[in-house]
């Protein structure tokens, strides 16, 4: 069976090292680890770990999700502040709680017990596009009783999906014929305090199963959740369609929904023969992804599918 690596455009920093990872024969959940930490600690990718733009309070606020599609073990952390690598919490999630998610000041509770590294996440000019955004939207009333003002009218003046959302998402198929998944976010800019997207929740934002394939999205979380997209491309599978109708399905799913945030999203998927698939639904401007196979030299890009609901 041909070892896979699938992520998204956002992981450009790290996809190379996961790839070369799996390559010399290393686990699924270590290749992703490895390369998602890059991504967080590379300021040039404003949707994940530090760099990642603000929520409305301008406070950077992370998600990160992993799962071992033999086990069906996951970990999962949202709404962390001040750790560096979300992803290695989830991951010591997986390996030492008998829980799957941990948020808030809990997560950041057990990032300390483990020793996660700490940082600030808000680089200048993620809180200078905040002040700006603060200045010219917030009413001067506001401004002077901030931050104990209402905050649902600014939330849902703020959406602005195509200038600050998107999440680096991994999934491998390994050398032991494992199939994992792993994905790390900042979520939407000027999010409501405390709110997850799909990324920490298991099903939507990602998901895996050795016997099957896996499969992460991108966009907006609200609908993954809602759909259950992840979860849902793998039980297809499961059920016997093909990769490619197993998506449409979950498309389908995706076009029933009625109200709430109807935005981009984009479904990547792999199966257990090595197929892989990436389909952007809603996207104004073409999408690439990374793909690496045994036997590439590198990681190259390739263009999404783009469909509309
Ligand atoms: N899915 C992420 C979230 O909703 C954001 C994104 O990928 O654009 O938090």
């Amino acid at each position: 069976m041909a070892r896979i690596l699938l992520t998204n455009s956002e992981a450009t920093p790290g996809v190379g090292k996961a790839a070369e990872m799996l390559a010399a024969g290393a686990g699924g959940l270590d290749a992703i680890e490895a390369g998602i930490r890059l991504v967080e600690a590379d300021t040039s990718i404003r949707t994940v770990g530090r760099g990642g733009w603000a929520n409305l309070l301008g406070e950077v606020e992370l998600d990160a999700a992993m799962i071992d599609g033999n086990s069906f073990r996951s970990g999962a952390v949202g709404a962390v502040k001040g750790f560096l690598h979300p992803i290695s919490i989830a991951r010591a999630v997986l390996e030492r709680l008998p829980h799957e998610l941990l948020v808030g000041e809990g997560a950041a509770r057990f990032a300390t017990e483990i020793g996660a590294e700490t940082t600030n996440n808000l680089i200048e000019d993620s809180e200078r596009v905040w002040r700006e955004w603060f200045e010219q939207k917030v009413p001067a009333a506001d401004q002077e009783k901030w931050p104990d003002v209402p905050l649902a009218e600014l939330c849902r003046q703020a959406i602005d999906p195509e200038k600050g959302m998107d999440t680096t998402v991994f999934l491998s198929l390994d050398s032991s014929e494992e199939i994992m998944a792993g994905v790390s976010t900042s979520g939407w800019a000027w999010k409501y305090p405390g709110r997850l997207g799909d990324s920490p929740i298991i099903g939507a934002g990602c998901y895996a199963d050795s016997r099957h394939g896996a499969a992460a999205c991108t966009g907006a979380g609200e609908m993954a959740i809602r759909a259950g997209s992840s979860r849902a491309i793998v039980l297809y599978m499961k059920m016997g369609l093909s990769l490619e109708a197993a998506m449409d399905e979950a498309i389908d799913d995706l076009r029933q929904l009625r109200g709430g945030l109807l935005q981009r999203i984009t479904l990547h998927a792999i199966d257990r023969a090595g197929r892989h698939r990436v389909v952007a639904l809603n996207a104004e401007k073409q999408l690439t992804y990374w793909l690496w196979r045994e036997g590439d030299e590198a990681p190259h890009a390739e263009p999404a599918e783009i469909i509309s609901l």
